[in-house]
């Protein structure tokens, strides 16, 4: 399976067979260059904002830039991707009868007043600023997916996910964690965003990808929060890549986007219950597998 947090992309499964559609803002066929030309995967350019017929069973709409840099680029785009966007792959879902899948994300808390973040929990989110595209984005995507639920008996499954990282992503992300170790592979300062007391909580990608796939084949509508519940503040997270990756580089404080929220950690008690499901990558194992990926795309070897 395809799931790269950044890209525009929603895939899906029937029996094997599986077809990507990405329009490549974010995304890049490298990630993709195993699978093409295999005998049961398709490889389609094609936007969701755009209607698409095809037939499928299963749909995995992932699509929308996830990073703040590339959402708030084009931020129009990004609130069409998750409105548009997901009323099309609805609109395909109940022309065939698949099965579909939102990833929606932990934005929908916007900056939680409450800690760790339940899904009961309706958020804080700011209606009109630059993050508004992507979070209100993803509550509206989420209503739609609620409201064909309702209306047209869609099947439907919502996940709610948190910060990702993993090899393959996009080195010129701008998140955290790619951030950091490219700075920490290039030897230029960790740029840790004021006040640098905020948290995330970081999941390795084969952890999401296993939560989605169990999301989409059990019986639960979800919202699903899937995430690693390990928190950092963002100077803990340049203190483990420095030690890890290089004890030698600078760590330095730059002046932060307005809305960023100050905490933020899944409570996966729903993951565990209803989908057995529990992330095991911890982040010191998890940033390790990144650099290797990273050097390798960068052409910096370890002992350079
Ligand atoms: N749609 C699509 N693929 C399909 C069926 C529908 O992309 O196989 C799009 C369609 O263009 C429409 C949206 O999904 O804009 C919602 O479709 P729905 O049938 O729910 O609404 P309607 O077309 O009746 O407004
Ligand atoms: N951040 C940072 N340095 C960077 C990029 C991001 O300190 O080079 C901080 C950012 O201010 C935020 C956190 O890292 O508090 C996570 O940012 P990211 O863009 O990775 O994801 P978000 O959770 O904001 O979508």
């Amino acid at each position: 399976m395809l799931y790269q947090h950044i890209c525009i992309s929603w895939c899906c499964f029937s029996f094997l067979q599986v077809i990507v559609a990405d329009n490549y803002f974010t995304g890049s066929k490298d990630n993709l260059k195993k699978w093409i030309g295999h005998p049961r995967f398709e490889l389609i350019r094609h936007d969701v904002t755009e209607p698409l017929l095809i037939e499928v069973d299963q749909i995995y709409h992932l699509a929308c830039p996830a990073s703040p840099i590339f959402y708030k680029y084009n931020p129009v785009k990004t609130i069409k991707t998750n409105v548009i966007g997901t009323l099309n792959m609805l609109g395909l879902a109940k022309r065939v009868g698949a099965r579909i899948l939102l990833t929606s994300t932990s934005e929908v808390y916007g900056d939680p007043l409450i800690h760790p973040q339940t899904e009961s929990y309706w958020g804080n989110v700011n209606p009109i600023g630059v993050r508004s595209c992507y979070d209100e984005g993803k509550r509206v995507a989420e209503t739609l997916m609620f409201d064909y639920h309702r209306q047209h008996g869609i099947e439907i499954r919502i996940a709610r996910i948190f910060n990702t990282y993993g090899p393959r992503m996009n080195i010129d992300d701008g998140r955290v964690v790619s951030n950091f170790i490219a700075q920490a592979i290039r030897d230029d300062p960790l740029t840790v965003q004021a006040p640098g007391t905020q948290t995330r909580s970081f999941c390795y990608v084969s952890d999401m990808v296993d939560g989605l796939i169990r999301l989409m084949q059990g019986d639960n509508t979800g919202p699903i929060n899937i995430g690693n519940p390990g928190e950092f503040t963002m100077i803990e997270l340049a203190e483990n890549v420095k030690e890890l990756i290089n004890p030698k580089v600078e760590i330095i404080m730059v002046e932060n986007t307005p809305d960023d929220p100050r905490q933020r950690k899944p409570d996966i008690t729903k993951a565990k219950d209803l989908l057995g499901w529990e992330p095991k990558v911890k982040l010191r194992d998890g940033l390790p597998l990144m650099e290797d990926d990273f050097r390798t795309r960068l052409g910096v070897p370890k002992n350079k």
